[in-house]
């Protein structure tokens, strides 16, 4: 993907005054996901992100591909039998991507193995074909011998199931790629600042800047899908001022630790902490990451800050279970995360998770809600709205069987470049140049040729794109990615062709940003 190509044809489109059949508005998984889908029914489609793909909440999950067994316990069947299709759908064709990941719920009183073992054979059950494993009630000595961190005091036993993990940021750059490889125009770092509109009030098209050069570019299409997450209503809002809110926000937590924390490949749930919700302590990229919250906010941001009660709230929980308990100093990174909750009434760990198709007086048609692993149904049923809706040709959707970008069934080969999947060859081509075989912190795996191949293929232009998306750097370990900021700096100027100033800027602005994710 080369920027500047991408911004000529929106440029040369508008020339010839040929509308684009989907202009969508927000590069998360939900707009990604509409572009993918679009581009291979062999549709015509643009796509303008605001930042960086994925900066918002799709970079910011508890990276689980997952029917959601809380969703069980609120009896949402078809939700949680969707999801777990989906599941099913997302391991296939991202294999490099989505892995199985085991899951324990430890037992401390005597109901709960009867309880949760029930359950999760009905999770298993309705997974049908695309199951990942069967569940099945452990001993006491099993659990430990799965999970050796966990407090043995009061331990019962314990249920194990299984579920699927991913990586959210690497799947949405990978998402960006096979859209464009079917031809979709994708570009980033260019908020759309207004919608078009017919003789007849109905929305016909998108303006947006290039933050990069000023420039507004103009984008006529037959529909326009609004796919921005929280920031949902602000969209609305340029086709209607006086549009009645859709989404509520609530926000998420995760702390990151060392992986000694979670000794063992087995992922910690805990289906009902002390309020209630869920809580997971996950093993990812050799860190153990614990989460989540949902505590209500007021307004979107791109940036949201933890509060401190969720922190201690989650440090706390996961202390219940894990020995010794982390304190703040042994926190390597937090991040926050937010929900598009679709709007309604009473705590927000009850409003609806499931997608939501709006389509205003204007012709914008909106999809929010859902979760990471629906996204392909969301964009397939979305895309079915906007071909009825826009007169567009009625071509079936096809991405149930369609392969990712980096495709590959043995990724494993290839070490820390696993998430590359099939690009990962080209970038032990590029580290034969002892220069980019360089590992940029001792902490991490990176190598300075992720850095030129983000730059070169994924459309990275800053140091925060790198560190927190296209390597994880920054929600893995907070300092060390404060310490990578003028390597990194440096191998993106000299592939962006920026100057020393640039640089200096960079890595100022990146470490003052990289500070919230720090806890002391
Ligand atoms: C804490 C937390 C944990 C979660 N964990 C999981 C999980 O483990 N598994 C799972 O399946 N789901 C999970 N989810 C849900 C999942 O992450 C979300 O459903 C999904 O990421 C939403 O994607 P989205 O594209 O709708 O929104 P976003 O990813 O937020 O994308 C919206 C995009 O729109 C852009 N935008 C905004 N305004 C404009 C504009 N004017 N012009 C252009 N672009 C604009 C933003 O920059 C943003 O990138 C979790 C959610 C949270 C909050």
């Amino acid at each position: 993907m080369r920027r500047e190509e991408m911004v000529r044809r929106l440029r040369q489109r508008f020339e010839a005054q040929i509308p684009w059949d989907i202009a969508v508005i927000g590069g998360g998984a939900t707009g990604v996901g509409v572009a993918v889908d679009a581009a291979s029914r062999g549709l015509s489609v643009a796509l303008v992100e605001a930042h960086d793909f994925g900066k918002g909440t799709s970079s910011r999950s508890t990276k689980l591909v997952h029917g959601g067994v809380r969703y069980l316990e609120q009896g949402n069947i078809p939700l949680v039998m969707s999801a777990l299709k989906e599941r099913g759908l997302m391991r296939q064709n991202a294999p490099h991507l989505v892995h199985d990941l085991a899951f324990v719920v430890p037992n401390y009183s005597w109901w709960e193995a009867p309880f949760y073992g029930v359950g999760l054979k009905l999770y298993d059950l309705l997974a049908g074909k695309y199951g990942f494993g069967a569940s099945r009630l452990l001993s006491k000595e099993e659990t430990l011998a799965r999970l050796p961190a966990l407090e043995p005091e009061g331990l019962t036993g314990g249920v194990v199931y299984f579920d699927g993990q991913f990586d959210d940021a690497r799947l949405l750059i990978h998402l960006a790629m096979t859209a464009a490889d079917l031809g979709a125009t994708l570009v980033n770092y260019c908020p759309a600042t207004g919608l078009l509109h017919d003789i007849d009030g109905y929305v016909n098209g998108v303006t947006a800047r290039d933050e990069e050069t000023g420039e507004i570019l103009t984008i006529p299409a037959r529909i326009v899908v609004n796919a921005t997450g929280v920031f949902t209503d602000s969209i609305r809002r340029m086709a209607d001022p006086g549009a009645e809110p859709l989404v509520v926000t609530s926000q998420g937590i995760h702390l990151v630790f060392e992986r000694s924390f979670l000794k063992g490949d087995t992922a910690l749930m805990v289906p009902r902490t002390s309020d209630g919700r869920v809580l997971f302590v996950i093993p990812w990229h050799g860190h153990a990451v614990a989460g989540t919250t949902d505590t209500p906010v007021d307004a979107p941001s791109l940036e949201p800050r933890p509060l401190d009660e969720e922190i201690e709230f989650v440090l706390e929980t996961a202390g219940r279970y894990l020995t010794p308990p982390p304190t703040p100093a042994d926190v390597l990174g937090v991040y926050v995360g937010l929900r598009p909750l679709v709007q309604g009434e009473g705590k927000t760990s009850a409003l609806s998770r499931d997608h939501v198709l709006h389509v205003d007086p204007s012709g914008l048609l909106t999809i929010t809600g859902g979760k990471w692993t629906t996204y392909r149904h969301m964009a397939e049923d979305c895309v079915d709205h906007a071909i009825t809706l826009g007169k567009l040709p009625d071509v079936e959707c096809v991405t149930r069987n369609l392969r990712i970008h980096g495709y590959t069934e043995d990724a494993g080969a290839f070490g820390s470049l696993e998430v590359y999947g099939s690009d990962a060859e080209a970038i032990r081509t590029l580290a034969q140049d002892p220069s980019l075989a360089v590992q940029l912190h001792p902490a991490l795996p990176y190598i300075a040729a992720e850095v030129v191949w983000a730059a070169r293929v994924e459309m990275a232009r800053t140091v925060e794109d790198v560190l927190a998306r296209h390597t994880r750097a920054l929600f893995l370990n907070a300092n060390a990615a404060i310490a990578m900021a003028e390597p990194v700096a440096r191998l993106l100027a000299a592939e962006l062709g920026r100057d020393e100033a640039w640089i200096t800027a960079q890595v100022q602005e990146y470490c003052a940003l990289a500070e919230q994710y720090r806890v002391v």
